[in-house]
């Protein structure tokens, strides 16, 4: 039988243009990351599926019922990420953290699987750029995290967004909060769904989860997670306001963050767009002073954020690529094709940045000029941002002659110079 194959469902294709957004949001998170000393990590993209059991938590929605999770062939458990921090740290413990000095700074972009409903701004397969910050206790690497964060978010042009900022007890002072959760959503189970429920009585943290209106006007009235932390974590998260304050990062208090991963420990944080709809987080992170540890490592305080860089995409405005001379190099025959690919390497070498493409049919000026001409009307379609379109004509007289013939494919406008004077006709990186 032989039909059209779609994609899997909950998955994107990323062609040219939307590949060069990606690829350009990439390069500003590496050139603000790496500005501040964070190296780039790339981990495998699955892992043993026992990593995630341990580290995610078994009782979380992603562990829980959204993980991929399938036997190899020798029958090992095995797990397409659903998130790259368990695998950071699983790739820190085995190259040996000890003898890394501390603080390891790092971030990573690549893609995570998680099987949910597909819609607007959720995928099955979605992309994460993030950053891990390990070995600093205090508040002031949860500052630096978030001070970087909004370094990236404003080069790529987000002026207005706000951080929620949550501290989730540690220890004790969780288990004491966990119960007073359970007190007060107990007396209302009754009008809670069955998968509520069971968070109620194994994990009733994950509440916060729940999508269900009802859980959601429950938890309304519920105790705040600030009124339980212990004085380390209060001062912690005093003290990283006032931080944040001075680095000039704008944030809200909200005792309703509490994250779908059970390793957060103390600060937890997330960033909205209104831009978005109802999918409209753009990204979370927190602290996680006991991972490494339970994976095996020396005890670590660690703190980090994953973006989700699908909804930043959808959620920019301005457009992060770079706009570069677009220059066709058109032969007028066969007989010009050496000519031109000569040319076409000198433009390339001469105008840094630009995009030369070659007309390899050779069929003549029409035919290579409605090339170009379709491109600049479906330049979404071509995938780059053009700052200035130009052809290269060269027909028998030019490549007789040493000479070339350029056309401002804007404006129309045609001249013939000798190939020698490229360098200096070709100052046309800024103008249109
Ligand atoms: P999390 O790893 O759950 O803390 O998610 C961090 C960010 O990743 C979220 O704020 C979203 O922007 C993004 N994200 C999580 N799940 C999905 C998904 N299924 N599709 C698209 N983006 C997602």
């Amino acid at each position: 039988m032989s039909g059209r194959l779609r994609a899997p469902k909950g998955t994107h294709d990323l062609l040219p243009t939307d590949s060069e957004r990606f690829a350009a949001v990439e390069a500003c998170a590496r050139r603000v990351f790496s500005s501040h000393g964070y190296g780039e990590i790339r981990t495998p993209t699955f892992e043993s599926t026992e990593l995630f059991a341990r580290s995610v938590g078994e009782t979380t929605d992603i562990v829980h019922k959204e993980m991929y999770t399938f036997p190899d062939r020798k029958g090992r458990s095995l797990t397409l990420r659903p998130e790259n921090t368990a695998g950071v740290v699983r790739a820190l413990v085995e190259a040996g953290i000890q003898e890394t000095p501390r603080p390891i700074r790092l971030w990573y972009a690549g893609s995570q699987f998680r099987y949910e409903q597909p819609q607007a701004g959720r995928y099955r397969e979605f992309r994460q750029i993030g950053v891990e910050l390990l070995g600093v206790a205090g508040p002031a690497g949860d500052a630096e995290v978030l001070a970087m964060l909004f370094e990236f978010l404003g080069e790529l042009g987000f002026q207005d967004l706000i951080a929620t900022l949550n501290c989730i007890p540690r220890g004790e002072a969780r288990a004491a909060f966990s119960r007073a959760l359970q007190e007060h959503v107990r007396p209302r189970a009754g009008s809670l769904g069955a998968e509520d429920r069971r968070r109620l009585e194994e994990n009733p943290l994950r509440l916060y989860d729940s999508k269900d209106p009802e859980a959601q006007r429950i938890l309304e009235g519920a105790p705040s997670t600030l009124d339980f932390l212990d004085e380390g974590a209060r001062a912690h998260h005093v003290r990283l306001q006032e931080l944040l304050r001075a680095a000039g990062v704008r944030f809200v208090e909200s005792a309703a963050i509490v994250r779908g991963l059970d390793y957060y420990t103390l600060t937890v944080f997330e960033v909205a767009s209104e831009r978005l709809g109802a999918q409209n987080a753009i990204l979370g992170g927190g602290r996680y002073d006991g991972l490494v540890e339970s994976l095996g490592g020396p005890p670590t305080p660690a703190v980090g954020f994953a973006i989700g860089e699908d909804r930043l995409v959808a959620a920019m405005e301005a457009d992060a690529r770079e706009a570069r001379p677009v220059i066709f190099v058109i032969p007028g025959s066969a007989a010009e094709l050496d000519y031109a690919l000569a040319v076409s390497a000198s433009i390339r070498a001469l105008v840094p940045g630009a995009i030369i493409e070659t007309d390899l049919t050779a069929r003549g000026f029409p035919k290579g000029l409605s090339r170009a001409a379709a491109v600049l009307e479906r330049p979404e379609r071509y995938g780059f941002r053009a700052s200035a379109v130009r052809a290269v004509l060269l027909g028998a007289d030019e490549r007789q002659g040493e000479k070339v013939t350029v056309k401002n494919l804007a404006t129309g406008e045609q001249r013939s110079f000798a190939r020698s004077a490229l360098a200096e006709e070709l100052g046309m990186a800024r103008d249109r």
